[in-house]
């Protein structure tokens, strides 16, 4: 495996989702050494190598959770994330899709607000075009996003009540102040999601909800892709939880886990298709997911006109097959991602 000494510079080598992914075979995998950040026990195995970056997603031998070690630094990270990666004016797909997109996300966002009490506040951590908020404003809850960076929320709803900050910490929200706090496929991108999970403890109201979407790394598709899973979406993902590992971790920042949905349109159909592709085509990694990007790469660009209305077959032909797959997956208790709601406990029953 090629070791780079430093990943800074190495992002025009290659686009946002083309870096290959393979399973670490040679040399020694065991990394006795390692201390879980989730569970805390020692011992953990490299399992993915990353082209052009110097971390491996090492995964735990007790809880079963993935993380890169070592952990890229902020400015490594920094360059994962261009203002590409959101979208230019705030609209990231091929305008078909971005009303695909749009539409499923306006019903769930009446499955997601349910337990939320009427003009509740709502706080999107991550929250980046505001799509969840956007939605959640016009059902008038009070809505306020959490991002990063300031490039993420262009375009964002006037409505919603945005704080751009290095951390959810460093924004530092009143105690109690929220009835919800939504943490939608952003858990997996924070070098410190324990942390994380403990300020939304404080930042809920007690019996206030939290709803956190992850890649289900523990799920039929992820063990069935291997190193070509979709999902994987490294090297911005920096954590990969198994469910049950992910529930324990609620428990353990004082949530009471509730119910997990094993099912999602957005996310669990498309998954199938791009990691079939990945698994048998040489085609570069993602290139379907690329292909479908309001502003595609120019390798995309390049591709031969018959390889692009294959992909584009694939994905016409694909989604059904998808659907029967995730169908029996959510049977199986095993979706491709998931998400699981918490009550925060009151401080006295923690
Ligand atoms: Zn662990």
């Amino acid at each position: 495996m090629e070791t780079l000494p430093s990943n800074v510079g190495t992002l025009s080598r290659f686009s946002l989702y083309n870096r290959a992914v393979s399973t670490v075979t040679s040399g020694e995998t065991a990394r006795p050494e390692l201390v879980c950040p989730i569970c805390g026990e020692t011992g953990a195995d490299a399992r993915y190598a990353i082209e052009g970056f110097r971390s491996n997603l090492v995964v735990c031998r007790h809880c079963g959770t993935g993380w890169l070690e070592p952990m890229p630094s902020p400015e490594d990270l920094a360059e994962q994330y261009p203002t590409s990666y959101y979208g230019e004016t705030g609209q990231k797909f091929h305008p078909l899709i971005e009303l695909g997109v749009r539409f499923v996300g306006g019903r769930h966002v009446r499955f997601l607000a349910r337990r939320v009490p009427p003009g509740g506040r709502i706080l999107d951590v991550g929250c980046g075009r505001g799509i969840l908020l956007r939605e959640l404003a016009d059902r008038g809850y009070e809505t306020h996003g959490f991002e990063r960076f300031a490039s993420a929320v262009r375009g964002i709803d006037p409505r919603v009540q945005v704080r751009i900050g290095d951390s959810l910490m460093a924004v530092n929200y009143p105690d109690h102040f929220f009835d919800q706090v939504i943490v939608w496929h952003v858990l997996e991108h924070i070098p410190d999601p324990t942390d994380v999970l403990r300020e939304i403890h404080r930042v809920l109201k007690p019996g206030g909800e939290v709803v956190i979407a992850v890649p289900n790394f523990s799920s039929l598709q992820a063990r069935w892709s291997g190193s070509a899973w979709f999902h994987l979406d490294l090297p911005r993902h920096l954590f990969h939880f198994p469910h049950q590992a992910l529930r324990q971790l609620m428990s353990d920042c004082g949530f009471e886990p509730g119910t997990t949905h094993h099912f999602s349109l957005r996310q669990n159909l498309f998954g199938w298709v791009q990691s079939a592709l990945n698994r048998w085509t040489r085609l570069p990694r993602n290139s379907l997911y690329e292909l479908i990007h309001a502003r595609q790469e120019p390798h995309v660009k390049s591709l031969p006109r018959m390889t692009r209305f294959c992909l584009l077959s694939a994905f016409v032909l694909g989604m059904p097959v998808g659907l029967f797959l995730e169908i029996l997956a959510t049977l199986m208790k095993s979706g491709a991602t998931i998400h699981v709601t918490g009550v925060a406990c009151g401080d006295e029953q923690r």
